[in-house]
């Protein structure tokens, strides 16, 4: 079965390696460079374009992204106000490319993306202030003044599908686009483990009491730095009060609507999440399964 999108990357990331700068500079005279311009990566041709470096590039944020097989892949962030004119491919949104670029290459993008991202908002030492040093590849920075480290972050997502008997809930964030409604999401908190998150979003978003809660899978969501923990969450009952704020409407289905739905026999007011996303595994796993 193909990896959920922008999970799935076939690169070596040489994490024992990278941190040697020698060993790094002579991958990167044999690397092969995915430009990025305001968070998007240059398409070509459905392919994510890789290109050889060139010299304009120098002082532009480059982060090494692993080695596909023996050939070195870097990512570089080519920041500005208007868009570089590189004679190939065009700069396209990320969501919008994962829909066309082969899995390898959706896994690829995101990972250069969510790292440069980073760079990007980190440049400055939260302990001190200073501007920071990439190192590593761009998998830390270093603060020349206090001696602290930073590395990339990931910040750890729940979203889970409450269950009752024959029937998930599914809801609608004003947030969404028209008609869709998905599974429920939030933030995991500090000091609260991936199950209490769990359990207080559904509380929090729509009144529902929440059992046992089971992991299901994860997708790594670079908008700008997500890890999605996909769940199933046992409600406890089919009352639910949407909160009006986070979430605008919500619905029971059963599995017979849901298969319907996903085979696109149903036209009416509602869409399901589509395959870009971790939802719509969890929701068509259950209905499935
Ligand atoms: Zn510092």
């Amino acid at each position: 079965m193909a990896p959920i999108p922008f999970s799935g990357s076939p690169l070596d990331r040489a994490s024992d390696r990278r941190g040697d700068a020698a060993w790094l500079a002579a991958q990167a005279v044999a690397g092969l460079f995915l430009p990025f311009w305001q968070n998007r990566p240059l398409v070509s041709q459905d392919r994510a374009a890789l290109l050889p470096w060139r010299e304009e590039w120098r002082g532009r944020t480059c982060v090494f992204l692993g080695l596909d097989f023996i050939q070195p892949l870097f990512a570089v962030d080519l920041a500005g106000e208007t868009e570089p004119a590189l004679g190939e491919g065009a700069f396209q949104d990320m969501r919008a490319s994962a829909f066309v670029l082969p899995a390898r290459d959706t896994a690829i993008a995101g990972q250069a993306k969510a790292l440069l991202d980073w760079h990007k908002r980190h440049g400055f030492c939260p302990n001190c202030g200073h501007a920071t040093d990439v190192t590593d590849g761009g998998y830390r920075r270093l603060c020349p003044a206090c001696g602290a480290e930073h590395f990339p972050r990931t910040d750890p997502v729940v979203i889970m599908l409450p269950i009752l008997g024959d029937a998930c809930l599914v809801g609608r964030s004003p947030r969404f686009p028209a008609l869709l409604h998905s599974a429920f999401a939030g933030f995991i908190e500090p000091g609260e483990s991936m199950e209490e998150a769990v359990r207080r979003e559904l509380w929090e978003e729509v009144s529902l009491k929440a059992g046992a809660v089971s992991y299901h899978a994860s997708q790594p969501w670079p908008f700008p730095s997500s890890l999605m923990l996909g769940c199933y969450a046992e409600a406890q009952a089919r009352d639910f009060k949407i909160d009006g704020h986070e979430i605008e409407a919500a619905r029971w289905l059963t599995k017979d609507e849901v298969r319907a739905r996903l085979a696109n026999k149903i036209e009416d007011d509602m869409k399901l999440p589509a395959t870009i996303a971790i939802a719509h595994y969890l929701i068509r796993d259950w209905a499935l399964g």
